[in-house]
């Protein structure tokens, strides 16, 4: 079913149902962006659909939505612990389609990758609906019509504004009650093309790749600052932290916290032993990570191609590059043979 509203009908529903339903979506922060004078575009909950950044791709993803960056996992005294109770209400997230597709990847990771989904991971998503927003235009660094990550099908509604009225697709039966208006015909914008393109070799020898001289330029290029597993929508590492109270050694909270493949300290074993001490070696490993490794797990390459990486590196490094690097060497060796 397909609807037009105003937006005022929209920030009324919106209001309307805040008790049920938390919106969350892009904002713009002004000031608040990696250079001077430039803003940063990241999720935050909504209270009209005018405070929603549409134009422009965020810096930050949803998947903070299901992952926080900070997490407390449990408090714990003497012989008791307690897990935090969440909100309640369910979230409506509003997101493109490579972040959709991007979920979905994390979704293999913390709901299908053991004998259990993972409790805390499991109890946020349960609560999100999905509401897509369309692309008008691909943006800069995107390569997401390679990776076919430019369309899904798995959205509960579906959101597009166009002089002063709201279109809705309403797929979910959920809202069909709620979102009430004017029949409309639209259709959600999916790009069919990318400036940036990126090919991925058909099969590939690992320890040779590893072995190439080409990860050597990030040794001195990469400055291991994180920035890119941060902006992510696919990367899920995390590391733990305890916070012990200082009067009472005995009582105290657990944490889980992003963490970041690329910085150094983040493959030290215990005993002292560190697998990619090299810059290089970091950025190789995220980006085979990305290209190659979670397919033979789970299929699909985990990257989804949305280039946020790209767009906040300080030291200017694409993923893209690297990746069609590396099946440039692939296709090299292969000649040799
Ligand atoms: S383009 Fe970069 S940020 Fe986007 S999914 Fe791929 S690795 Fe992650
Ligand atoms: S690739 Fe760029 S964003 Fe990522 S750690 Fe290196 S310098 Fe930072």
């Amino acid at each position: 079913m397909k609807i037009k509203i105003t937006t005022q009908e929209f920030d009324n529903i919106i209001n309307s149902i805040k008790d049920k339903y938390k919106v969350i979506a892009p904002v713009s922060i002004p000031y608040a962006g990696q250079y001077s004078d430039t803003d940063v575009i990241r999720y935050e909950e909504v209270k009209s659909i005018n405070e929603i950044e549409f134009k422009r791709k965020s810096h930050f993803t949803a998947k903070e939505v299901v992952m926080p960056v900070t997490e407390t996992l449990f408090y714990y005294t003497e012989g008791e612990y307690k897990i935090p109770t969440i909100d309640e209400r369910k979230m409506l997230v509003f997101m493109r389609s490579c972040d959709v597709n991007g979920l979905h990847r994390i979704d293999n990771v913390y709901l299908k990758n053991g004998k259990e989904p993972d409790y805390y991971y499991k109890r946020l998503r349960d609560k999100v609906k999905i509401v897509l927003i369309g692309c008008e235009q691909s943006f800069r660094n995107c390569f997401c019509v390679s990776f076919g990550t430019n369309t899904t099908e798995d959205y509960s509604l579906g959101v597009k504004v166009n002089k002063g009225d709201v279109y809705i697709e309403i797929k979910d039966d959920e809202f069909k009650d709620i979102f009430v208006g004017e029949k409309a015909d639209f259709n959600i914008d999916f790009v069919t093309s990318n400036d940036v393109k990126v090919t991925l070799p058909e099969k590939l020898n690992p320890l040779e790749v590893a072995e190439a001289e080409l990860w050597r330029e990030y040794d001195y290029r990469c400055i291991a600052c994180g920035r890119c597993n941060l902006s992510c929508p696919t990367c899920s590492c995390y590391t733990m932290q305890d916070i012990v109270s200082r009067e009472n050694p005995r009582c105290g909270e657990r944490r889980r916290v992003g963490a970041s493949c690329q910085i150094p300290g983040f493959s030290l074993m215990a005993g002292g032993h560190d697998v990619r001490v090299r810059n290089g070696d970091r950025m190789r490993y995220r980006t085979m990570h990305k290209m190659y490794d979670y397919g033979e797990r789970f299929g699909p390459q985990m990257c989804i191609g949305c280039g946020r990486c790209d767009d906040v590196c300080p030291q200017y490094i694409s993923i893209s590059t690297a990746m069609n690097k590396v099946t440039q060497f692939v296709k090299s060796k292969q000649r040799e043979e």
